[in-house]
């Protein structure tokens, strides 16, 4: 039976975190749609106000359905504890402004999620935090941009258009010795593939929109880490800019979480099988998925993750953006939309973001176009991309 640390996977998809005397023997627990709860006499409610991490007093804080996701993204990352936010993007802010003061400086991988990429080079400074950002595939130029005032590490491996990895036990190694918290974005790999927890990476973040939840009716993200760091960030940014997430919604993730396991098997064979397709097709220039063998740092992404889910990019064979345009126009079964990691497949072409005015230097070329491949038959995917490629 497949384990997840000490506890069996299935026992946490299934079973966790539920008390089901407690609703009628409910098999799916209720949504608590409540904002407040009464207590029974003063010394009640003076012990909640003493201890509010302990105690369902305000839904701003804790809520007992919120509190069933908590504790299974916590144990799926391994991890003492974990909060649950209204976004991932309000995970990532909250686990940065809580490890830093003014003064204090961060290093981040280059080219992360758009609005981390905005974190940390347009609001942190307002604070008075500055931030470097490193290439990442290499220790060494961590290691070398490190200052006394360095207080964060933010990784995300791998990055979800490039894919590019960071070495994880070697940061979480660093950071440690150096007295550095470091974050890890694992959105990518979902917590079934990759655990950076056990690499020594103080905070693991997840947006819970994409494969937690996979099924694209929820915004959502979580922290996993220590019971000392989730206390201190739900003291100060949880509980003062009020990032919670809705009861309802936890409740759909609750919904998702369940499937976790079959999905992320599904999407990562999937996702292999068309990418092996595009590697062989005369149009296709080059595949950018980490476990395909030509991937740069393919040993390295098969040392720290044990399988990538359904995302992957190529570099199409083209020499105009309108090339491309008509490539991705003539999909039919890939829906064209951003995020991923849930039900349907998806298609992201790169060509969108040049000739804007006003934004130079677009980051990646015009013949970059990601895919993300979701639940359906490979064939069917197969046979899509195969008649919008023939089709020039
Ligand atoms: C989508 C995404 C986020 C942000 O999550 P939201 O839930 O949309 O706020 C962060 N990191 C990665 C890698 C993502 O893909």
């Amino acid at each position: 039976m497949k384990k997840k640390h000490e506890q069996l996977l299935s026992e946490i998809l299934t079973h966790l975190g539920e008390d089901r005397s407690r609703y009628y023997h409910a098999v799916s627990p209720p949504v608590i749609q409540t904002s407040n709860f009464a207590f029974k006499d003063t010394a009640s409610f003076r012990a909640a106000f003493l201890d509010e991490r302990a105690h369902h007093l305000y839904t701003r804080g804790n809520n007992p359905t919120t509190g069933i996701l908590r504790q299974k993204i916590a144990a799926l990352e391994n991890t003492e504890d974990a909060l649950v936010f209204a976004s991932g993007a309000a995970a990532m802010a909250c686990a940065v402004l809580a490890n830093v003061s003014s003064g204090d400086h961060v290093i981040c991988v280059e080219n992360p999620y758009s609005w981390t990429h905005k974190l940390v080079s347009r609001m942190l400074s307002r604070f008075g935090v500055s931030g470097t950002f490193v290439k990442g595939d290499d220790v060494d130029e961590i290691v070398k941009i490190i200052r006394p005032e360095t207080k964060v590490l933010i990784l995300e491996s791998p990055n979800s258009i490039t894919f590019g990895i960071q070495d994880l036990p070697e940061c979480g190694r660093l950071c440690q010795e150096r007295g550095i918290i470091s974050i890890v974005d694992n959105s990518y790999a979902s917590p079934l593939f990759q655990n950076p927890a056990l690499y020594g990476i103080d905070i693991v973040m997840h947006t819970c929109s994409k494969y937690l939840n996979g099924h694209s009716d929820v915004v959502a993200g979580a922290l996993c880490g220590s019971k000392a760091m989730m206390d201190r960030i739900f003291y100060s940014e949880f509980m003062t800019l009020g990032p919670a997430l809705a009861p309802h919604d936890a409740n759909l993730v609750i919904r998702g979480i369940r499937t976790l396991e079959l999905r992320m098997n599904r999407v990562f064979e999937t996702g292999l099988k068309v990418a092996r397709f595009l590697q062989d097709h005369p149009r296709v220039e080059r595949v950018i998925h980490p476990f395909l063998p030509d991937f740069p740092q393919y040993d390295l992404a098969k040392k720290q993750m044990s399988g990538t889910g359904g995302l992957f990019s190529f570099i199409l064979k083209a020499t105009s953006k309108e090339e491309v345009n008509r490539m991705v126009d003539g999909l039919q079964c890939f829906l064209m939309a951003v995020s991923w990691g849930g039900h349907e497949s998806l298609v992201l072409p790169f060509s969108i973001f040049h000739d804007i005015p006003g934004r130079e230097n677009p980051v990646y070329p015009y013949n970059l176009i990601r895919l993300y491949t979701g639940l359906e038959d490979p064939d069917y995917l197969i046979d899509d991309l195969a008649q919008a490629l023939n089709r020039h």
